[in-house]
């Protein structure tokens, strides 16, 4: 699948669930026609909220989608190593960053900004709010809109992250493979893709 319709096979999965039309599902037939294998088209990189299911969101089958999902979608080691494996084993044409609004970990960080006194993974999400305050350090910047743009930023530097990693990059280079980022909205359901 290439590019653009692994982005659109997601959109449309996300349509259906916020519409309540998903696929009809066949469990049984599904464990039975992916357990000698599943070529998964997309990695989607999200939080470990519980409200951010990226199967439920997408409304995917078994086999179609790696999940990996960390607090505050941030990108360390493990899940950048997990993605490098995702991509030498499978012909994923796409890496998604799932961002979401209300993110605990962004908030968290913010009311948290000079205590040292955190989870080490609220430290990791802290960088996207100084580079947002940098951004509006000429403006009052309402708290609601700091946490909005901080969970947008967020997300740009899981990108950021992610093409760090030299396979990766060669293959986004030579047009193989999409970094992209998305905020999913949890009062509505609703995903939409960033632009950079
Ligand atoms: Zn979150």
């Amino acid at each position: 699948m290439g590019i653009q319709s692994s982005i659109n096979v997601l959109i449309e999965g996300n349509k259906r669930f916020t519409s309540q039309q998903q696929q009809k599902r066949d469990i049984f037939r599904e464990i039975k026609e992916s357990a000698e294998g599943v070529r998964p088209y997309a990695a989607i990189v999200s939080c470990m909220d519980a409200r951010v299911t990226p199967e439920n969101i997408f409304d995917t089958k078994i086999g179609e989608i790696f999940s990996l999902r960390v607090g505050g979608n941030v990108v360390g080691s493990d899940i950048l190593d997990s993605l490098e494996i995702a991509v030498n084993i499978s012909d994923i044409t796409i890496i998604l960053v799932l961002g979401h609004t209300k993110c605990g970990a962004i908030m968290n960080a913010s009311n948290n900004m000079h205590s040292d006194n955190v989870s080490g993974l609220i430290t990791k999400v802290k960088p996207a709010i100084v580079a947002t305050l940098k951004e509006y350090e000429k403006v009052t910047i309402v708290k609601e809109l700091l946490i909005e743009k901080s969970e947008e930023k967020n997300v740009f530097l899981s990108i950021d992250a992610i093409r760090t990693n030299a396979i990766i990059s060669t293959l986004e280079s030579s047009g193989k493979l999409a970094v992209v980022g998305a905020m999913y909205d949890v009062a509505t359901g609703d995903v939409s893709i960033l632009n950079e």
